[in-house]
């Protein structure tokens, strides 16, 4: 019989993992996220938009550099066509010939810009399916053929790393959030013994879609506390070691 999340072994001894990720490539990530990030020595995911990378090309080659993993976002970012910004790329709309040709251009693009091959994917708006109605079909299993991992968006529990699947990866929201409602789901994962991935958008003081950089700094020096038993690491290298203990 499967034992409780708590019986993963994390490396080091650790208690909990966590991994920070932020979505569409945002200047502001480049510009506040990443002098945050490395002052603590901290490796996050970003998953790359790939358009808008060419503004700050030479920070994301030392982002890059820097030990921060590169992750696949979609080339065009296609999302449901509820959003009205994404009505003419909609997910309805598409095939999954369609939905392959966008996760392979988009790891060509980031490897051809910043000479890494994308390990991992972030469902662009958490949404995992194309089609409609009686032909709706998931692409998880596309992602599960080209990625190691695939993260989800305002999913609301923790990544089991026995029971969970790595290419659904729970991604929990963490824009506009002050740390202490951070640092209840950091205290979660370390007493369950879970996987933690945040997900956060711009980093600075923007009205929406944002964690502030006191919040990320806060963050940072949290997890950085030995006394805290947190592995603090990119979505890689976590789900790298979860595969590599027999788990998928
Ligand atoms: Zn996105």
């Amino acid at each position: 019989m499967r034992g409780d999340i708590g019986m993963f072994a994390w490396p080091n001894g650790k208690r909990a993992a966590v991994s920070l990720t932020f979505d569409d490539a945002r200047p502001s990530q480049i510009d506040r996220g990443v002098p945050i990030l490395n002052a603590y020595g901290a490796r996050a995911t970003f998953y790359l938009s790939p358009p808008n990378i060419a503004q700050r090309i030479t920070q994301w080659e030392a982002a890059v550099a820097a030990g921060h993993e590169m992750g696949n976002h979609t080339l065009s970012h296609p999302c449901t066509g509820n959003f009205p910004w994404s009505r003419a790329n909609a997910l309805e709309d598409y095939t999954l010939a369609r939905m392959e040709q966008e996760l392979l251009e988009a790891s060509a693009f980031i490897c051809q810009a910043l000479g890494v091959s994308p390990q991992t994917f972030a469902y662009p708006c958490g949404q995992k399916f194309i089609g409609r109605g009686q032909n709706t079909q998931s692409y998880v299993p596309l992602v599960a053929k080209h990625f190691l991992a695939g993260r989800g968006f305002k999913d609301e529990a923790l990544h089991d790393p026995l029971a969970g699947d790595l290419a659904q990866v729970m991604g929990i929201d963490a824009d506009d959030q002050p740390f202490e409602r951070l640092k209840v789901w950091i205290d979660r994962a370390t007493q369950a013994g879970g996987w933690l991935v945040f997900v956060a958008h711009d980093v600075g003081d923007f009205a929406r879609q944002a964690m502030a950089a006191d919040v990320l700094d806060a963050v940072c020096r949290y997890c950085a506390e030995p006394a805290n038993g947190i592995w603090l690491d990119a979505v890689a290298a976590v789900a790298a070691h979860i595969r590599a203990a027999g788990q998928t």
